[in-house]
């Protein structure tokens, strides 16, 4: 890591202990203009909202163009169809089994027990999103490119970037223009990445400190037994699982690893979203991982989009808990359903915050549970978004690791430095 990249990391990280240790404080001041006009919807809100969206604007044209030119420098489309397969089966296997950590937690913990429903306001859910599985998969076909990126659809967009760079190659000699063009606004999107990184600090800052001032902890204690589980999961699934892959399929040192991925996850952290997260992913894939951008551009989009173990694992341990809040026995089928929809949903969740907690009535109605349970867990989302978001986005530079590693590509010398 260079000496430059350090610094940042240390930034940002003195940025989110500063922002929490603000945020407590102001939380405990009373209610009123300074409070709540000047500091949480004034100072935090323009300092966080400043960055998440000098990020937020890049991650359309650098989604479209990375990809773009990963495609066409993929060249080979049996290989890209080869990785495409493998990152595909990668995300959905890593997504099942955080599930089922998710599940045996939520079975063994028991945090829903012991819970006095009266204490807590049931906000009621108008959300329904009860897509069928095919219409996720042939709406992943964009019938507009430009509306799905004026819409921001992720799956849509890079659908159509791939066919675009597919096109490219097969065109050879004949669009050397166009692939010099996109390698050059490739690197002007990185340059940008760069400029708003400058700014991160102070914006996770502003973000942490809103979300701490906001959030009182007198209404998080009844479920500060599910926001625990839910990061127990997500640590196990982090050590055990990745940590077991990065080992096993890269011999890199999880720790290492860690270590030069923290910029991205505390950036994840801070803005509870996959696809603010992209541009900060991609760029220590290729410099701090020695993952090739050919890779890196393809794996690290799609995973933002479609890979959310963090997410799965919050589904299972709410599932749970909301089960346990209302009384039900879970049944055997029941699991099985929720290990099914909690990896579906994981395709169809937005990398934006608090879209896990939409989809998690997809997963409550599948096993016909209220609701109203999605209530209870609304108000702390936040806190729980962001840990997840963290795993989710750490997931698809794990499994980025791995995939090029196996296509014979990570350099190993850069990775291991
Ligand atoms: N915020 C998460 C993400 O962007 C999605 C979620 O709400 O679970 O990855």
């Amino acid at each position: 890591m260079s000496k430059r990249d350090m610094s940042l990391t240390s930034k940002v990280l003195v940025g989110l202990i500063v922002g929490l240790i603000t945020g407590i404080i102001v939380f405990n001041l009373p209610k009123g203009v300074l409070k709540d006009d000047i500091l949480i919807n004034g100072l935090f809100q323009l300092l966080g909202q400043v960055f998440l969206r000098g990020i937020m604007m890049l991650v359309v044209p650098l989604v479209f163009i990375s990809l773009v030119n990963g495609a066409a420098s993929i060249g080979d489309v049996k290989k890209l169809g080869r990785i495409g397969v493998k990152t595909v089966g990668f995300y959905l296997t890593t997504t099942a089994v955080a599930v089922v950590i998710a599940l045996l937690l939520g079975f063994f913990v028991k945090p829903g027990i012991g819970l006095d429903m009266s204490a807590i306001e049931v906000v009621e859910t108008t959300v329904n999103p009860k897509t069928p599985l095919v219409q996720i998969l042939y709406e992943m076909v964009p019938s507009n490119p430009i509306a799905a990126m004026a819409g921001g659809n992720m799956l849509q967009i890079i659908v159509f970037a791939i066919f675009t760079g597919i096109g490219l190659s097969l065109l050879g000699d004949k669009a050397e223009f166009l692939l010099n063009l996109f390698s050059a606004l490739n690197d002007l999107i990185m340059k940008l990445v760069s400029m708003v990184m400058i700014f991160a600090p102070i914006g996770v800052f502003g973000l942490i400190a809103k979300t701490f001032a906001t959030v009182g902890y007198a209404a998080m204690i009844p479920l500060m037994k599910y926001i625990l589980t839910v990061y127990v999961g997500l640590f196990i699934h982090l050590i055990l699982v990745y940590g077991g892959l990065l080992k096993g399929f890269t011999g890199l040192s999880p720790a290492r690893f860690y270590k030069k991925f923290l910029p991205a996850m505390s950036v994840a952290f801070s803005t509870a979203s996959s696809n603010a997260t992209v541009p900060v992913s991609l760029e220590l894939c290729e410099k701090e991982l020695g993952i090739p951008k050919s890779i890196a551009s393809f794996t690290i989009p799609l995973g933002a989009t479609i890979n959310m173990d963090g997410t799965a694992i919050m589904q299972g341990v709410a599932t749970f808990f909301v089960a346990q809040v209302y009384g039900v026995d879970m049944t055997m089928g029941m699991l099985l359903t929720v290990i099914l929809t909690a990896t579906l949903a994981s395709i169809g969740t937005a990398g934006v915050p608090g879209a896990g907690a939409i989809m998690l009535s997809m997963v409550l109605q599948s096993v016909g549970l209220p609701l109203e349970g999605i209530g209870l867990i609304m108000g702390i989302d936040r806190l729980v978004d962001m840990g997840r978001t963290a795993v989710n986005i750490t997931g698809d530079a794990v499994c980025t690791t791995v995939i090029a590693k196996q296509e014979g590509e990570l350099n190993m010398e850069l990775a291991e430095s």
